[in-house]
């Protein structure tokens, strides 16, 4: 039976743990293959290019565009973000499961365009939590840091656009939950046409 890869998009507000998450499923699960993003903001500290994303100009970012390189791409507090095209449609075609970290604006265009990828939100288990997390990363000014918390109030409103929310309350359990919803979607009858038909023709033949 072959198994088809699945896209996985996964959203959540800045700072619920989205990154933390998905480092924590791949090191645990080999057989993830995890998108990495162009982006026009600067590299945090310890990011590498082509490791968290590949970091370009914003000629770049067009350029990318104009060439119909990205699957998708959206503006997020005041810099472009987008999904190279290539490295998404050479997993699915081997099978692999592929995961986008994205913004809501994407995940919408993904849904559009492969309307089977399964869509998944995580939350933090409360939104003083959330503050407390975006704070405690140290990565942003206090600016930009409340342009990203008003932003989650914005992207609050299409959490219902998604198959499944994740709460990220204990860092494991979280990581399970997300490994357990994937898996399920393997399972689904629409995701395993040609296995079933299979059967059903052994069956007739017995
Ligand atoms: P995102 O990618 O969603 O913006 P990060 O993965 O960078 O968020 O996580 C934001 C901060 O919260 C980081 O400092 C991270 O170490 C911390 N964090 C992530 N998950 C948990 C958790 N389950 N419990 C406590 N802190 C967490
Ligand atoms: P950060 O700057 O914290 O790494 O990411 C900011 C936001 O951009 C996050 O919500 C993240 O999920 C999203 N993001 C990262 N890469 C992409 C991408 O390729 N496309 C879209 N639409 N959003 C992305």
């Amino acid at each position: 039976m072959n198994r088809k890869g699945i896209i996985i998009v996964v959203s959540g507000f800045s700072g619920a743990g989205k990154g933390t998450i998905m480092k924590a499923l791949t090191a645990k699960y080999d057989q993830y293959a995890l998108s990495i993003s162009a982006t026009t903001r600067d590299p945090r500290p310890g990011e590498q290019n082509g490791r968290e994303y590949f970091f370009v100009s914003n000629e770049e970012f067009e350029k990318l565009i104009a060439e119909d390189g990205l699957i998708e791409h959206a503006g997020y507090v005041n810099h472009y973000y987008g999904t190279p095209r290539k490295f998404v449609e050479d997993k699915l075609k081997a099978g692999i499961d592929v995961i986008l970290e994205i913004e809501i604006q994407g995940a919408l265009q993904v849904k559009k365009q492969y309307p089977e990828a399964v869509l998944l939100f995580v939350m933090p288990p409360s939104a003083a939590e959330l503050e407390k997390r975006l704070r405690g990363r140290g990565t942003e000014s206090d600016e930009v840091i409340r342009q990203r918390l008003s932003r989650a109030v914005e992207e609050s409103v299409g959490i219902e656009n998604y198959d499944y929310i994740v709460i990220n309350d204990i860092l494991d359990d979280a990581v399970e939950r997300v490994h357990g919803i994937i898996t399920a979607a393997h399972g689904a009858p629409e995701r395993n046409a040609d296995f079933i038909a299979e059967i059903r023709d052994e069956l007739e033949k017995l």
